[in-house]
């Protein structure tokens, strides 16, 4: 066990880091943060910040010699920087998670491979192959890179077979993945950590709202019967336990207008969706990471109180800094800012959490709030 007093180390320095350090922070842990980057959100708030490249090899084995145990808050560093990282300290998750999750066509040959339930997909590397695919999988399609995406980053609706040539040279990829576009009722997610022993925690459903392809609103609990939630819950849990996840892992899934559970996407850490457990649960997905990690006994995930969180991205700063004593008059708010100077359009800068007696009214509490800024 590695415990209070010791060093954890994070690879990665945005605001995940920053929630992570300041969970680690409170337990009397000491936090180093790695990234190619300067007085960075998590830098901030760690005791120790190492600017350099991911495949600066060396810088990396030195900052893992500093630290017990290596984690992540970024999952794009190469397989190169995990392996380097783990000459010298325990990387958790292991570097293999890291692999899987990191390239669309791993994660979900291994999710169908495993038999989770996933939408039509085929492998796409040419655009020869893209006209075969499409008249397997049918239109409409999303045609993703398979490296490097997220946020829809690198994504390209197919509504017809014409679009395929149009669609492909958009990407500028040599590697993408098709899949069935999902006429989905709502997108749910589950967040979970799994301890060193093979313990199981997850948090509850929780029902997000995407807008351009980032997370807007995350409700808890989410409005969908016992049965779904019940589902999408083992679905987590069969994913942790194949991966053999030590930490924190998010799996994002399309809940269908017929009522079927379709997983989308896995993130090997905490994720934007249960930025919320922070202030309305008994431990935060950030803190659970720790545990995780840590080797500790993994903390209660009970939902203290119905809550809401809305995403504060860089355009709220066009006319200027938000009005934040807006915000702070709703005392059911919490206000999250992660500490970044530049505030461009879509990038995430901070975020809300409302507490309230129904998730509808922490939804309406926490959208006026945002309103007022
Ligand atoms: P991703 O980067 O894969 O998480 O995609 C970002 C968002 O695009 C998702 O949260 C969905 O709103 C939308 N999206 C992605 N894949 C699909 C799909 N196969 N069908 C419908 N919508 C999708």
């Amino acid at each position: 066990m590695i415990l209070p007093g010791a060093t954890v180390g994070v690879l990665g320095s945005g605001q995940l880091g920053r929630m992570f350090a300041i969970a680690a922070r409170r337990m009397g842990y000491r936090v180093h943060t790695f990234s190619p980057d300067y007085d960075t959100p998590t830098g901030q708030v760690a005791d120790r910040e190492v600017a350099a490249p991911y495949d600066d090899l060396d810088a990396v084995r030195d900052f893992a010699r500093g630290v017990e145990v290596v984690t992540f808050e970024f999952e794009n560093v190469p397989a190169a920087t995990a392996e380097a990282a783990a000459e010298h300290a325990h990387v958790r998750p292991a570097g293999s998670v890291l692999h899987t999750t990191q390239n669309r066509l791993r994660e979900k040959g291994f999710l169908a491979r495993s038999g989770f339930p996933v939408p039509r997909f085929a492998a796409v590397r040419s655009a020869e192959d893209l006209k075969t695919a499409l008249a397997e999988i049918g239109c409409p399609a999303v045609l993703k890179t398979a490296d490097w995406g997220y946020d829809g980053k690198g994504q390209a609706k197919i509504g017809r077979p014409e679009e395929a040539d149009a669609a492909w040279s958009s990407l500028a990829t040599g590697e993408a993945i098709l899949e069935a576009f999902v006429d989905f009722e709502r997108e749910v997610s589950v967040v979970a950590a799994r301890g060193l022993d093979g313990s199981f925690a997850s948090f509850g459903l929780f029902a997000n709202d995407h807008r351009n392809h980032i997370l807007d609103i995350t409700v808890s609990p989410a409005p969908v019967s016992q049965q779904v939630e019940r589902e999408a819950l083992e679905i987590a849990r069969g994913i942790l336990d194949g991966l053999e996840v030590v930490g924190v892992l998010c799996v994002e899934m399309f809940l269908t207008r017929d009522g079927r559970l379709l997983v989308n996407e896995l993130a090997p850490r905490p994720h934007n969706s249960g930025h919320l457990t922070f202030d309305a649960c008994v431990t935060s997905q950030f803190e659970q990471q720790l545990r995780a990690i840590c080797g500790l006994p993994l903390g209660s995930t009970e939902l203290l109180r119905p809550a809401a969180m809305a995403n504060l991205l860089g355009d709220l700063w066009s006319d200027g800094e938000p009005d934040w004593a807006a915000a702070c008059r709703f005392p059911e708010v919490k206000l999250h800012l992660y500490g970044k100077a530049a505030a461009r359009p879509g990038r995430k800068m901070g975020h809300l959490t409302a507490l309230a007696s129904t998730p509808e009214e922490a939804r309406r509490i926490v959208l006026a709030a945002r309103e007022a800024l």
